[in-house]
């Protein structure tokens, strides 16, 4: 950085105007980078389901799982309570238990690896791209043992990762494929739906996601016998249906066969979900305008890289990531920098992902291999920041992200 920095001495007449500096904001109003779009039909889904029978595990469940099971082209999902519940279950029905490891990327939301651990197994992180934050497949490669059971993949900023790749090394080495497909529903790879490539895929219905029933999940899956499993880990463990019993006692009966918990989703959620679906490709249209009108309206600046769309794929944009450009060096600093000057001018921030590694719960965890050798999540990490994204943004919002961008990259 120059010499003019606003936090240092001998400001410019650049750095003068920056909000953070006391200048006026390129807007008056925050901005924030990801927000829902719920329209008066999924109010009056919701209105109707609330007076209805149903308030849980009644019909709107099977609806809505079967929403997103013909969108995604899948044969079964299963609705859950978070995003974050759907990746424990899918753990559970891989079977994946103490003295496992799964290979997944740092540069993701906690809950991918969080949950391998509530079953006892051990993440274990390999590198992403510096270009993309997609997991680097010659990096999982080589974190494979003898105690690897599945690789996660993680669809980052709605972009698929490379499916084929993972499943290649999967198949070759008997490994299960899992996808935390948290962020790319409404996503294409090779002219195929998203987050139907895996053994099992993830969603996660937060409100900052494609779509979103306040909180909640699902798993993807074609595989009977991971449905089977991932039903009764839903709710307690508990199996009711009378041909699944070890004995039979009368009417009553049932079994806890498993150690499950209570992670349904009730039927106001699922109503949502349902009524959501209906505008999935609206809103993903939408977020590729956005992301077209960044690309636009950032070409040629030399401060940012808007990261790419890789060639075969389609992101449903749950993010739009750039980075820092400049001396390697100053990478930190300069984002440092960019990010507070962007809060100051009221567009809301954020940086995806602390590298999971980094957390001190994972140092703990880690040990000594609490650092792994991840270079590419490193660099990443300290050149990253995603832009305000969601459907509703107006093009003046995008102006104002990039108006600020620009003012603020002068003083870099
Ligand atoms: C949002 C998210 C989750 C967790 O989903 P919740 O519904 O918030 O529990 C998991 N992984 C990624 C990558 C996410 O972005």
């Amino acid at each position: 950085m120059q010499t003019d920095s606003p936090r240092r001495p001998g400001l410019s007449t650049e750095s003068a105007g920056l909000a953070l500096n006391g200048g006026k904001p390129v807007r008056d109003s925050w901005l924030p980078y990801g927000h829902q779009v719920i329209s008066e039909d999924d109010v009056a889904a919701v209105v109707k389901t609330l007076k209805s029978d149903w308030l849980t595990q009644g019909p709107a469940i099977k609806a809505f799982e079967q929403a997103v099971a013909d969108y995604v082209g899948v044969k079964h999902a299963v609705a859950v309570s978070s995003g974050t519940a759907a990746l424990h279950a899918a753990y559970f029905a891989a079977c994946i238990g103490e003295n496992d490891e799964i290979i997944t990327s740092p540069i993701t939301f906690a809950a991918t690896s969080n949950a391998a651990v509530y079953q006892g197994a051990r993440p274990v992180f390999a590198d992403v791209s510096p270009e993309n934050g997609l997991i680097d497949l010659e990096s999982v490669k080589k974190r494979i043992t003898p105690r690897t059971r599945a690789v996660v993949g993680i669809d980052f900023a709605g972009q698929p990762c490379d499916y084929d790749g993972i499943a290649e090394i999967c198949k070759t080495n008997r490994l299960i494929f899992i996808l935390d497909s948290a962020h790319s529903l409404g996503a294409f790879y090779k002219g195929k739906p998203a987050c139907a490539q895996a053994d099992m895929s993830i969603l996660s219905f937060h409100p900052v996601k494609s779509i979103t029933t306040g909180e909640g999940g699902m798993i993807l899956t074609n595989s009977d016998e991971y449905h089977e499993k991932l039903l009764i880990f839903r709710t307690h463990g508990i199996e009711k249906r009378p041909d699944k019993l070890t004995v039979n006692e009368g009417p009553w009966y049932h079994e806890m066969q498993e150690l499950g918990f209570n992670y349904r989703m009730c039927d106001l959620q699922a109503a949502l979900g349902t009524s959501q679906m209906k505008s999935l490709n609206e809103f993903v249209a939408r977020r590729r305008e956005i992301a077209d009108l960044y690309r636009q309206k950032l070409d040629g600046c030399p401060d940012y890289y808007c990261v790419e769309e890789l060639e075969g794929r389609l992101s449903s944009y749950h993010l739009f990531p750039i980075l820092v450009k400049g001396d390697p060096a100053n990478y930190a600093e300069a984002r440092k920098f960019v990010f507070e000057a962007l809060h100051a001018e009221n567009i809301g921030v954020q940086v995806h992902y602390i590298p999971t590694y980094k957390f001190p719960y994972y140092k703990k965890l880690l040990g000594r291999d609490w650092a792994p050798d991840c270079p590419g999540a490193e660099e990443f990490y300290s050149r990253e920041i995603g832009l305000p994204m969601f459907a509703s943004m107006t093009e003046k919002d995008v102006d104002d992200v990039v108006a600020a961008l620009k003012k603020i990259g002068k003083c870099l």
